[in-house]
């Protein structure tokens, strides 16, 4: 029997300390503040908009809502950002994805100002992780990271294996897991014998997207495994890990949802305290 990686309490832990940080800084007169800005109706994309502005109340985090309509136009995206950008009263700005096609997100990504990139998405921050330099790392596997910390499961040595190798998920979570010393292995859809791969791991993330791919047959017993996967299926929202059928011989796994889903919310309003302690003139915060 594995133990549950409760995500829902670490991250109440997470966002506990995010919010005693705000207390220590609103003794200063500083207020950490977000701007979140959403484009279209995608109601996927409105809800996490919603769940993010409800953890920033949660916390004491101020957020600023700029909703704009499908139509909008790069430049007036641009121009948005622009502002955000030179306003000192935001720390940190937040961009939903998807956004509509005609948008494109690499420019949005890259005109935040690398000091407000509280989703550690902009090119910068990537090569500060790249580099091992302080700098925002994206939520998800930063909200990995994290659980582990709280679990006591030191990745140094292990050989970890991560499934999926995108710029938000799967290569952040590779390098973060080098970081903590771990012999990290990084799949994607042309791995060759997958199972035979990820079996070698004491450690198994998987960010696929397909859900339940994940069997007992990828799992060595005692293996650690977290699973980043969110598939709204006919069942509900399962994860990429088949849970019932790895759990048992697991040491460790985190459930979908309850596991990550939390987390990477959680590591955005740590980021964003964060932004505020920057900004904040010396000696305040
Ligand atoms: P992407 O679609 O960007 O990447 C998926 C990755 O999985 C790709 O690298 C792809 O390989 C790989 N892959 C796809 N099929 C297979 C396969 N059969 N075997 C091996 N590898 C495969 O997804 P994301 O990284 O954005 O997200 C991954 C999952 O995590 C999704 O379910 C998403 O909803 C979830 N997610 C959860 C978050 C959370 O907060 N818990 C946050 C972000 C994402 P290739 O590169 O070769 O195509």
């Amino acid at each position: 029997m594995a133990t549950i990686i409760d995500g829902v309490k670490v991250a109440a832990e997470v966002r506990g300390r995010a919010a005693e940080e705000v207390r220590e800084l609103a003794a200063h007169g500083v207020t950490p503040c977000l701007a979140v800005v959403l484009v279209g109706d995608d109601p996927a994309s409105a809800s996490y908009v919603r769940m993010k502005e409800r953890d920033c109340a949660e916390v004491g985090i101020e957020s600023r809502d700029h909703r704009l309509p499908a139509t909008t136009s790069q430049q007036e995206l641009d121009d948005l950002i622009d502002a955000l950008n030179a306003d000192p009263a935001v720390h940190g700005i937040l961009v939903q994805m998807p956004l509509p096609e005609h948008l494109d997100p690499e420019s949005v990504i890259e005109r935040i100002d690398p000091a407000k990139d509280v989703d550690g998405f902009h090119p910068e921050s990537l090569g500060h992780l790249v580099r091992g330099l302080p700098g925002f790392r994206a939520c998800t596997p930063a909200g990995v990271m994290e659980m582990l910390r709280a679990y006591d499961i030191d990745p140094s040595g292990m050989r970890a294996v991560v499934i999926g190798r995108s710029t938000i998920v799967g290569k952040p979570m590779a390098l973060l897991l080098l970081e903590a010393n771990a012999t990290v292995t990084l799949c994607h859809s042309r791995t060759k014998d997958l199972e035979a791969v990820c079996r070698e791991a004491d450690l198994v993330v998987a960010a696929i997207g397909r859900p339940k791919m994940v069997d007992a047959s990828y799992i060595k017993p005692g293996a650690v495994v977290i699973d980043v996967g969110i598939n709204r299926t006919d069942e509900g929202v399962v994860g990429d890990v088949d849970f019932a059928a790895v759990e048992p011989i697991a040491s460790a796994i985190t459930p979908v949802p309850g596991g990550v889903g939390p987390m990477t919310r959680a590591m955005l309003m740590a980021n964003t305290v964060a932004a505020a302690h920057s900004a904040a003139p010396r000696g305040q915060g």
